[in-house]
């Protein structure tokens, strides 16, 4: 089984928690990072192409500015990002560079992935830099991500990053051993998920209440950024990355942590960015027609389908498309804003022109430009 999560796997995302490498009182924690540099250049040595996101950022900073706690303000938090993201690409660079090994630096906000243009900017850059040899390690650019156009957290930064570059493994290097059947740290009776087929509800839930202080995500984050993962085809390992050699024993194909297995489906990169990075603007209610001509069909949606429309969004904005009693059978990116929408909704193709003046499509969504949910 773990081998068969090697099969084909050339490039891999390695996520570092921010308490594997750093904790509060301490700050960085040099050996710590030097034990993941030497798990890396491992892995790239077996011929794997790694790419790492790293957090340790704000922790790192705040220990150096003599601050207090991590939660401070959203202001301080980024003034401690903008001091400890240098100490840790710097704490980075001296760790591989013993084995003479480039490492680069790359800050991601969640707008850079929204815009199309920006997101393959940024997969040119990182594919580069691999041709070139050289370890890329992203981190979010906390210093001018606030609010909505904050990742969150640096798991699904992971997630992204690695749709970003089409790799076909995420590791997550967390400090537990994995998922567990309860909270460890409460129960010592718990014992560890060794796989996870399907990320259901209740898999969700044996995760959720398990925030750190260091991270912002906890496990629920991890197996968030998993679920999407496996939803695109790729398969994701939480292990413990304060255990010396548990990268490589994944590499090895050993039973370690938790592996989240892949859904056969396989998106495209371009797919999985509509399903699941752009954000949702709105959301469109089809007819059983519209539904059934999508779902089964694999049709483009036409006005005459869509019976309501709720949210306010541009042409070019993702959507969710629901059917009527509100499940969601598709996202894609919609050729009409909603204003427009709201005056050719249940009407004929052929009468968009009379009604808007224009006619730029014949279609709400265009199949290549839609996902089955
Ligand atoms: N970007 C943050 C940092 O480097 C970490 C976010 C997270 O903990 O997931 O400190």
């Amino acid at each position: 089984m773990r081998h068969a999560i090697l099969n084909g796997c050339k490039r891999i995302v390695v996520k570092v928690g921010s308490h594997v490498v750093a904790a509060q009182t301490t700050g960085l924690n040099v050996q710590a990072l030097k034990r993941v540099a030497k798990n890396v250049l491992e892995a790239k040595a077996s011929g794997y192409e790694v790419v790492m996101v790293s957090s340790g950022a704000i922790v790192s900073g705040i220990k150096k500015l003599g601050l207090t706690s991590r939660s401070t303000s959203l202001p301080l938090k980024q003034a401690a990002a903008a001091v400890g993201q240098g100490h840790l690409i710097r704490a980075y660079d001296h760790a591989f560079e013993g084995a003479g090994q480039q490492v680069a630096q790359i800050l991601l906000t969640n707008d850079d992935m929204m815009d199309r243009e920006r997101f393959l900017n940024a997969r040119h850059t990182i594919t580069t830099l691999l041709k070139l040899g050289v370890i890329p390690i992203v981190n979010e650019n906390d210093t001018v991500s606030v609010d909505e156009i904050k990742f969150g957290d640096n798991d699904t930064l992971a997630g992204m990053v690695a749709n970003l570059i089409d790799a076909q493994l995420l590791i997550i290097l967390s400090d537990v051993d994995g998922l567990f059947s309860e909270d460890p740290r409460h129960n010592p009776k718990a014992s560890l998920i060794p796989t996870v087929h399907k990320v259901t509800p209740e898999i969700q839930k044996l995760a959720t209440g398990t925030a750190s202080v260091e991270g912002t995500g906890g496990m629920a984050s991890k197996v968030e950024a998993a679920k999407r993962m496996s939803a695109s085809g790729v398969p994701t390992v939480i292990i413990n990355g304060k255990r010396a050699g548990s990268m490589s024993d994944v590499l090895a194909g050993k039973e370690v942590g938790t592996v989240f297995l892949a859904q056969k489906v396989r998106r495209t990169s371009r797919k999985h960015w509509i399903a699941f990075i752009r954000r949702t603007k709105g959301q469109l209610t089809l007819d059983d027609g519209a539904a059934k001509a999508v779902l089964q069909h694999g049709k483009s949606l036409l006005p005459a389908g869509v019976t309501s429309i709720d949210g306010e969004f541009d042409h070019g904005d993702a959507v969710s498309c629901t059917d009527r009693k509100g499940r969601e059978i598709a996202r894609g990116l919609v050729n009409y804003s909603s204003s427009a929408l709201a005056q050719v909704k249940g009407l004929k193709t052929g009468a968009i022109k009379q009604v808007l003046g224009y006619k730029d499509y014949d279609e709400v969504i265009h199949r290549d430009n839609m996902v089955i949910m």
